[in-house]
C-alpha cells in the first residue's frame, strides 16, 4: 500500500497504516456480519451467491433505493429467472418489467449484456473485471461489485455511499466528483478491499453508507469506524464530503396531447435512442413553445397522426426531474373528429389495456390523472 494514502487512514499513534487497514477491515466485516440487511439478492452466510441475481440487482440498484428495488427484483426474477431467459426475452417485455423503476437505459443495457453473456461466454457471467467491463452498461463500479460479490474476486467498488464513507474516514475536503478526488477514492477503495471476503467487505462499505454514515445526520456513535474516522476527530463530519458542483438542470416543456376516439386513446412509441428510448407514450410534443395554444397543439397532432382534434382542453400540469433536465409536462385532451391514422403513428388503447406498452413514469402519471378525472369515460 502506498504510504501517502496509508498515512491518511486512521488517526492512530502509529505511522504505519498497515494495522489500521486491518482494523478497518476487521471492524467493518464484524459489523456487517451482525447488522447487514437480508435482501433477496444477497446469499445467506455460507451460501454461494448466484451471479445472475447479483448482475440484475446491481443494475437495478444504480441510483435507486433498496426499498424501491425489492419488489421489482422479485417480479423480474419470477419472469426471467436465468440469464438465458433474459437474453431471449423481447425488449418490450424487459422494459415492462422495469416500468416505474426509471433510468430505462439500465434495462436495455442489462438485456444487451445478457445477450453478450450467452453468445460470447456460454451463458456464464464473467468473474473478472476486465471481461465484465466489456459488457454493455457495465462500468468500473458494477464490474467490481459483480466480480467481488458473485465470485469473491478482489476488486474495489466506489459508489455514492462508499465515496461518502471514505471521504469522511480520510477527511477528503475536495469536491467529491473532482477527477483527482475520484482517483484518490478509487485508490483507497482498492487498498482497503481484502483478498478474503472482498464481496462482503464491499457490501459492508455500501451498507455503512446507507444505514449509518448517511448524508445527513450520520449516527457516528453506532459506527464501527468511529475510532478511525478523521472527519469525526476534527468535528467536520457535517462538511464532508464537499458536494459536487453541478450545472443547474435545463427547463424544458413537453405537451402531452391525449387524443381520444370512442373511448380509446392514441399511444406512440418513442425513438430508439435518447430519453425513454423505445418506450410508449401519449403523443407528446417536445418542440412547441411553453405557452403553446390549442391551435398550435391541434396542428401538431394533425401533422403527427393525420387526425383532426376538436374541443382541446388543458387537463393538468406537473414537473418531472431527470438528472440534467426539469421537464414541465402540460397534459391536454382533445376528441378526434376526423382523419385517418397514419401508418406507424401509434396504437389505440383503452386506458385499462396498457399492459403491453411500457410507459415511463411521467406518462404513467398522465394516464393516472386521466383515469381519476373521469373513471367512467376513461377507465
Ligand atoms: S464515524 Fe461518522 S462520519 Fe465517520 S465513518 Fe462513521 S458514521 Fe461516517
Amino acid at each position: 500500500m502506498p504510504s501517502t494514502t496509508a498515512r491518511r487512514l486512521p488517526k492512530t499513534p502509529s505511522p504505519d497504516a498497515g494495522p489500521d487497514v486491518r482494523r478497518v477491515r476487521q471492524r467493518l466485516l464484524k459489523w456487517y456480519d451482525a447488522h447487514h440487511r437480508r435482501l433477496p439478492w444477497r446469499a445467506e452466510p455460507g451460501v454461494a451467491p448466484k451471479p445472475y441475481r447479483v448482475l440484475v440487482s446491481e443494475a437495478m440498484l444504480q441510483q435507486t433505493q433498496v426499498a424501491t428495488v425489492v419488489p421489482y427484483f422479485g417480479r423480474f426474477m419470477d419472469a426471467l429467472p436465468t440469464v438465458r431467459d433474459l437474453a431471449g426475452a423481447d425488449e418490450q417485455a424487459v422494459l415492462r418489467l422495469w416500468q416505474g423503476l426509471g433510468y430505462y437505459r439500465r434495462a436495455r443495457s442489462l438485456h444487451a449484456a445478457a445477450k453478450v453473456i450467452v453468445c460470447d461466454h456460454g451463458g456464464v457471467i464473467p468473474d473478472n473485471v476486465a471481461d465484465l467491463l466489456k459488457l454493455p452498461g457495465v462500468g468500473r463500479y458494477s464490474a467490481g461489485a459483480i466480480a467481488s460479490i458473485a465470485y469473491g474476486t478482489r476488486a474495489p467498488i466506489l459508489d455514492g455511499n462508499v465515496a461518502r464513507v471514505l471521504a469522511r474516514l480520510t477527511l477528503i475536503e475536495q469536491p467529491i466528483d473532482a477527477p483527482d478526488t475520484r482517483k484518490t477514492l478509487w485508490r483507497l477503495a482498492e487498498e482497503l478491499v481484502p483478498a478474503s471476503r472482498p464481496g462482503d467487505f464491499n457490501q459492508a462499505l455500501m451498507e455503512l453508507g446507507a444505514l449509518i454514515c448517511t448524508k445527513a445526520n450520520p449516527t457516528c456513535d453506532a459506527c464501527p469506524l468511529s475510532g478511525q474516522c478523521q472527519a469525526r476527530v476534527v468535528d467536520r463530519v457535517a462538511s464532508v464530503p464537499v458536494p459536487a458542483k453541478r450545472k443547474a438542470p435545463t427547463l424544458v416543456h413537453h405537451h402531452v396531447i391525449v387524443m381520444e376516439r370512442a373511448g380509446r386513446f392514441l399511444f406512440e412509441q418513442r425513438p430508439a435512442t435518447g430519453l425513454w428510448a423505445n418506450m410508449w407514450q401519449l403523443p407528446t410534443a417536445e418542440d412547441l413553445p411553453a405557452k403553446a395554444n390549442t391551435s398550435e397543439l391541434s396542428a401538431w397532432a394533425a401533422d403527427r397522426s393525420g387526425l383532426v382534434l376538436s374541443d382541446t382542453q388543458h387537463v393538468v400540469a406537473f414537473t418531472h426531474q431527470t438528472t440534467h433536465r426539469t421537464i414541465r409536462f402540460n397534459v391536454w385532451h382533445g376528441l378526434v373528429t376526423s382523419g385517418r391514422l397514419r401508418r406507424g403513428a401509434g396504437r389505440w388503447r383503452r386506458l385499462d389495456q396498457l399492459n403491453d406498452l411500457p410507459l415511463a413514469n411521467p406518462q404513467r402519471k398522465a394516464v393516472a390523472v386521466l383515469i381519476k378525472e373521469d373513471p367512467q369515460q376513461h377507465g
